[in-house]
């Protein structure tokens, strides 16, 4: 069976809590969800906000090549903003005819009927959205069928069972759907919400009892705790079920799509999302890495590449000599020429981690840590001593100043910079030193800069361990160091990320 994907993320989705999209976040992700090859869009409604009106304007200037814009109406707006297909929605659950809308059950099946009619006769592609559909039947089956059976008289093209506030179980769904099938011949869809956190599942009910369309959000946004989440579903209904609906190569483009709404969503994306996130397909344990080298059907339920994700390999206190080999591979390196490193490398990290070092978001000084013991590093710098000083006066902000003296070849460096607080007036000073040899130091930048206090019950005197997260807009690298001194883990961590930025210029990494 065709399935068609209806993406709502810029209606329901924008309802989500934390989201406010611009008029060009809307319309850039409009764009994106094209190219995806989503078969509609839903915009908003134009008659809500001048946003949305200005959208449907903007909108139109678009060529899109697969999908159809569709809005949800106020009359006049809604034939105004001029796109092919709208959604209607209808209250289909008697208790909110009676009680939300307080008209009669017959008024409700009317006004249905005839803006149905009144669309179809202008030529539009209809969707009726079945608000409450579900909860409706469960109560009164007799008056949710007769909305419905109106709907399709009216002519609506696609008829939308809507689970609106997220609460029915998959079976139910099922059932529900199948009998409904039975009578209504006109395309369905489902719409779920992830209020028991059965968004998912329940659509993938309402396909398998026979609906053709599956509206959801990308990456499940939307009020409360989400929409069906639309890049778990269109890989299951399509890797897992077999139907047709989008081709495997947009597929593939599965996680850029994810981390493209993220990012205009301003959100730090979920690393645990089912096959889109970060750690989807990482291994961590020794015996999964190994068995995983031999095979990756051992531990993984579909090949990550399926929907643009990859398979990684985390190096832990799980982890053995399998791991090291498996992450040499991916840095280059021929670590196998000696045996005995393998085992050495593998001793150095465990006692690191004894010490509290954590490697899983530091491959930066993992590979730099690899490369020394194989002695194919080479130092670029070296520090002859450092000085801090904070001064604090009264109530005044403290200044802080950092004097450093390297050693770059034969020459002595000896500056001195200011910073915010003690770690950036030390990373300023670095920077300032080694400009001159290596200019392309100005093109980096510290994105991130955790520190963590390992519990010890030593209070202020336990270690600490700082992590760095750096970029130079083409790569992002992670450098890790431990100390009891937050000054020298920081300094730690820091050296490594600006020797992993000159190793990234020297190796010319891709
Ligand atoms: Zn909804």
């Amino acid at each position: 069976m065709r399935v068609d994907f209806y993406d709502t993320t810029l209606r329901d989705g924008a309802q989500s809590e934390d989201i406010a999209f611009s008029l060009t976040d809307k319309l850039r992700i409009t764009e994106k969800l094209d190219e995806f090859g989503i078969h509609y869009i839903e915009g908003g409604w134009p008659g809500s906000n001048p946003k949305d009106l200005q959208y449907f304007k903007e909108v139109k200037k678009l060529s899109l090549r697969n999908a159809r814009p569709d809005t949800d109406p106020v009359m006049t707006a809604l034939l105004d903003a001029g796109t092919d297909a709208v959604a209607i929605v209808g209250k289909s659950w008697d208790l909110h005819v009676r009680d939300a809308l307080r008209v009669s059950l017959d008024t409700n099946l009317k006004m249905i009927g005839t803006t149905i009619a009144h669309l179809k006769k202008v030529g539009k592609t209809v969707f009726f959205d079945a608000e409450h559909f579900y909860d409706g039947y469960k109560r009164n089956a007799e008056y949710a069928l007769t909305v419905i059976r109106t709907a399709r008289d009216a002519g609506a093209d696609v008829i939308v069972l809507c689970d609106t506030n997220g609460g029915a179980m998959p079976f139910e769904i099922f059932d529900i759907t199948r009998a409904v099938g039975k009578e209504i011949k006109t395309k369905l869809g489902i719409h779920t919400h992830n209020d028991t956190e059965l968004g998912v599942a329940n659509s993938l009910m309402a396909v398998k009892a026979g609906c053709a369309l599956v509206q959801g959000t990308i990456n499940g946004y939307g009020e409360r705790c989400g929409n069906a989440n639309l890049c778990s579903i269109i890989p299951n209904v399509v890797l897992k079920m077999g139907h047709t609906g989008i081709e495997s190569e947009k597929i593939a483009r599965l996680r850029e799509l994810s981390l493209f709404v993220d990012e205009m969503a301003n959100f730090i994306p979920d690393k645990h999302r089912p096959y889109v996130g970060e750690s989807a397909f990482a291994h961590k344990g020794g015996i999964h890495v190994s068995a995983i080298r031999k095979n990756p059907e051992t531990y993984e339920h579909i090949r990550p590449g399926l929907v643009g994700n990859s398979q990684r390999v985390l190096i832990s206190d799980l982890s053995g000599e399998s791991s090291i080999r498996y992450k040499a591979k991916e840095f280059n390196i021929d670590i196998d020429r000696d045996p005995k490193i393998v085992k050495e490398v593998v001793k150095r990290i465990k006692d690191l981690e004894m010490g509290g070092y954590q490697f899983e978001g530091a491959e930066g000084s993992l590979e730099l840590l690899i490369k020394k013991k194989l002695g194919i590093h080479r130092s670029r710098f070296e520090l002859i001593g450092f000085r801090i000083i904070v001064e604090k006066k009264e109530t005044s902000q403290p200044v802080t100043e950092a004097t450093i003296l390297v050693r770059v070849g034969d020459r002595v460096e000896h500056t001195a910079a200011l910073g915010k607080g003690p770690v950036n007036a030390l990373d300023n000073a670095l920077r300032k030193a080694l400009y001159k040899f290596y200019p392309e130091l100005k093109k980096m930048d510290l994105v991130d800069y955790k520190v963590r206090v390992l519990s010890t019950g030593e209070g202020t005197g336990a270690p600490t361990r700082v992590l760095i997260e750096s970029s130079d807009g083409k790569h992002t690298w992670g450098t890790v160091g431990v100390s009891e001194n937050i000054i020298e883990a920081s300094w730690r961590a820091l050296v490594d990320s600006i020797d992993y930025k000159l190793l990234i210029e020297e190796e010319k990494k891709p």
